[in-house]
């Protein structure tokens, strides 16, 4: 015989088998502004020099990115800007290279000013403006809103602190973060690459280069700055480095 408690038992059972089955989704907060558009010509060099297919692209991608990467503000509020920003950032690098998806991350974490190297914003050594997470971080790009803001209203300089660390994320998609694209650039151009970027570290410590100075601290840094350059003046440094040119529209561009 069934009894009440029987009932009630089976009655709850169902309301928690309903609870969770039909539990409605959360609902995510808005990954991009409605005005992204505006703020990409506004702000981003790149997206502006594209012609309407290609910006086209540039959207798909761009949606694509914040969709996928939360962003969060660590003490900083997280503004359309910014997140427009950041997925222009995340987009630049990668836009003529097929299918890429940042596999790796899944968050972005916005400073108000810059770190030290346990992600304190306090304290000594506060001098990282951006950084790419290893060990329980490594799914984590860290950026400081300072710096993410001034690398792209700074139309006229060479740096762009954003873009640096989406490249080290190219670097460090074949494993090692070392300077060397593997799964971009072809073996057979590998040598050359190494020797092309210890040449012009040699050239930024001996003060005979316009690539910033950070570039010299090693291979993985020098690939970044020198990327850096590359997206934000083309023409420039087409002239002022025909050689790197040549082997980062290889590794960025996909030419042979
Ligand atoms: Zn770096």
């Amino acid at each position: 015989m069934i009894t009440a408690l029987q009932i009630l038992f089976v009655l709850l059972l169902l309301i928690i088998i309903i609870h969770f089955v039909f539990k409605p989704r959360r609902k995510r907060s808005i990954w991009w502004p409605a005005n992204y558009r505006e703020l990409l010509l506004d702000y981003c060099a790149f997206y502006e020099r594209l012609d309407d297919e290609a910006k086209k692209n540039f959207e798909e991608k761009f949606e694509k990115f914040l969709s996928s990467v939360s962003i969060t503000g660590a003490n900083a509020d997280v503004e359309d800007l910014d997140r427009v920003l950041i997925g222009a950032a995340a987009v630049i690098p990668v836009f003529y290279i097929r299918d890429w998806e940042y596999v790796h991350l899944r968050e972005v974490l916005l400073y108000p000013g810059n770190f030290n190297v346990d992600f304190e914003q306090s304290g000594n050594e506060r001098m990282i403006s951006g950084m790419v997470g290893t060990g329980y971080m490594q799914h984590v790009m860290i950026l400081n809103k300072w710096d993410l803001r001034q690398g792209f209203i700074n139309s006229g300089s060479n740096r762009n602190t954003a873009i640096h660390e989406f490249v080290h994320l190219v670097d460090k998609m074949d494993g090692t973060l070392d300077g060397v694209p593997e799964l971009l650039l072809e073996r057979k151009y590998v040598e050359r690459w190494k020797d092309l970027l210890h040449v012009e570290m040699d050239r930024i410590r001996q003060g005979l280069s316009d690539i910033d100075a950070y570039g010299a601290t090693s291979l993985v840094e020098c690939f970044a700055v020198i990327s850096e350059y590359f997206f934000e003046q083309p023409e420039q440094f087409k002239v002022f480095h025909p050689e790197l040119n040549t082997m980062i529209e290889r590794i960025f561009l996909r030419k042979g």
